[in-house]
């Protein structure tokens, strides 16, 4: 299975799939991104936040997998925002992964009631200066908060990860980024399992039809609307079928129908409401 290169506005290529670990046990990240690793995933999509930095870190020495092969993505989180808290956040990171550099840095949340967010994305355009960031972006960034970033500093984020499934796709902040080569990485994929999404008739039957399963189906959505997409489980089945995505294609009818699904069902938290 050959996964699709994006590449992003600095010239470097993302894997369009990677596997996420929100909510991995700490104990159970090693092995869980060793199975991820052994399937064919190359892109791991952690955060400080999630305390398993560590076991990614394991899972990718254990791997024997090239440095160059892989594509790792981790997240400044909110109450490390700021200038030298960023560097020794990014320092802290990068020693749990037992890494050199990241692929990717992002700050998680912009936190818009604090305003800290211009001067941390200032601060992670040194990193990406000095080499322990490669790509640098941002999380659940709304369409205000991008237009500062773009009016007070010299670098576009490489991509925006919000939340965006069929129940959520925030139109506004996607055409936003497509108009400034911001990419646009999609978590929640599946609305974390909290809608009943993978049982509707519809999905059912356009996954039946291909011999795939509905889970299958939404993913290869996300893959055609051009979403880069890092899809989390904790079960090897599970893991094996998010990654068998690239051998069918929906019809341009049920790419539609997928896409009507919209009703601004957001799972998680309002950007401009998290701190
Ligand atoms: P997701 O939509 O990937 O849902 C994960 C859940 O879906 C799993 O726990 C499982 O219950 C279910 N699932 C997975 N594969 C399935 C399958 N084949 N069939 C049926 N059910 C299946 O949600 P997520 O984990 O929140 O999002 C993916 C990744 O996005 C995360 O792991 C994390 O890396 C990232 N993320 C980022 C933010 C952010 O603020 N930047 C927030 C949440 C998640």
């Amino acid at each position: 299975m050959t996964v699709t290169p994006i590449t992003l506005n600095d010239g470097h290529t993302i894997p369009q799939l990677g596997f996420g670990v929100f909510r991995v046990d700490p104990d159970d990240t090693q092995r869980i991104v060793s199975d991820a690793l052994e399937v064919g995933y190359r892109h791991i999509d952690t955060a400080a936040i999630y305390g398993n930095e560590v076991g990614v870190g394991a899972a990718i020495a254990a791997s024997g997998i090239p440095r160059d092969e892989l594509f790792v993505t981790t997240k400044l989180y909110n109450t490390d925002q700021g200038t030298e808290s960023a560097f020794d956040a990014m320092d802290l990171s990068l020693q749990k992964l037992g890494l050199d550099y990241v692929d990717l840095y992002l700050i998680h949340w912009p936190v818009p009631k604090r305003d800290v967010f211009v001067e941390s994305w200032r601060a992670l355009e040194k990193l990406a200066a000095d080499g322990r960031a490669r790509s640098i972006g941002v999380s659940n960034f709304l369409v205000p908060h991008l237009k500062r970033l773009l009016a007070e500093t010299d670098t576009v984020p490489a991509v925006n990860q919000i939340e965006l499934h069929p129940y959520h796709q925030q139109p506004a902040v996607t055409t936003f980024g497509a108009e400034h080569g911001i990419a646009t990485e999609a978590w929640g994929p599946l609305g974390q399992g909290k809608y009943p999404l993978l049982e509707l008739p519809e999905i059912v039957a356009i996954a039946a039809a291909r011999g795939k399963t509905p889970a299958q189906v939404v993913l290869r959505w996300h893959i055609q609307q051009g979403h880069i997409v890092f899809p989390k489980s904790n079960n090897r089945d599970r893991i094996r079928e998010n990654f068998a995505i690239f051998d069918f294609e929906l019809a341009a009818d049920e790419q539609a129908f997928i896409t009507a699904l919209e009703r601004q069902g957001r799972v998680g938290g309002d950007p401009n409401e998290v701190e």
